[in-house]
């Protein structure tokens, strides 16, 4: 079995990610591990559905961002709202 296009790849039940997109919907979020300057990746520890946790490299920029943007949603949906009040 190739996993040259796999994105990530759980050794404890064998379940292959084709992608990224498959990755996060298949997956639960446990937390980042940050290499904190280290690398230019974090490291990004998920839960595969067999309960064993999965690591996958992920940009050190793109976890900051993915960490704020709920509360950017929420105080978007505030300000709306608040203008219709
Ligand atoms: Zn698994």
């Amino acid at each position: 079995m190739s996993l040259g296009n796999v994105y990530a790849h759980c050794n404890c039940c064998g379940r292959t990610y084709d992608d990224r997109v498959d990755y996060l919907e298949h997956t639960s979020y446990v937390g980042t591990l940050e290499t904190g300057g280290l690398f230019e990746y974090d490291l990004e520890l998920r839960n595969c559905s067999c309960g064993s946790t999965l690591s996958a490299k992920t940009p050190a920029l793109e976890s900051r961002s993915r960490q704020v943007s709920p509360l950017v949603t929420k105080n978007m949906q505030v300000a709306s709202k608040n203008s219709k009040a």
